[in-house]
């Protein structure tokens, strides 16, 4: 079952840039644009993994059932960590981070998903990532 896109009225702002090691510099993630007042919903049928403020911002992270990671920030959870949800679930709202929280971009959400090996790009998800091609 193909997963749903987290945001009804977003748009994709800033894509994935994969660090060239583990934990160089990179973009783990896509920043979508939305309206204030947009929910967040679930992208597939999960558990809240985790909702609460990571270092300055608020984040919640559900988990999958085949163990995938979404993660949203800076967003405010509705439901409470260990809360089942269902896909297109309403489950955030993008919500003020702390003065020293970098915005990546106006009224924006941070969308990023891994799996055990590390982090993906999520427009894999939503058959909007094109496919390498070699050019001569
Ligand atoms: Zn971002």
């Amino acid at each position: 079952m193909p997963n749903r896109c987290p945001l009804t009225t977003a748009t994709s702002r800033t894509t994935t840039r994969a660090p060239l090691w583990q934990k160089g510099p990179g973009h783990r993630g896509i920043d979508l644009a939305l309206d204030s007042q947009s929910p967040i919903v679930a992208p597939f049928d999960g558990e809240v993994f985790f909702a609460g403020k990571v270092v300055n911002r608020q984040v919640i992270t559900l988990v999958s059932d085949t163990g995938l990671k979404a993660s949203f920030e800076p967003v405010c959870a509705i439901h409470p960590k260990g809360s089942r949800v269902l896909k297109g679930q309403n489950i955030a709202v993008l919500c003020v981070p702390e003065s020293d929280y970098q915005m990546h971009c106006e009224s924006c959400v941070h969308f990023s998903i891994r799996n055990q090996y590390g982090y993906l790009n999520p427009l894999l998800f939503y058959g909007m990532l094109k496919p390498a091609v070699l050019t001569s």
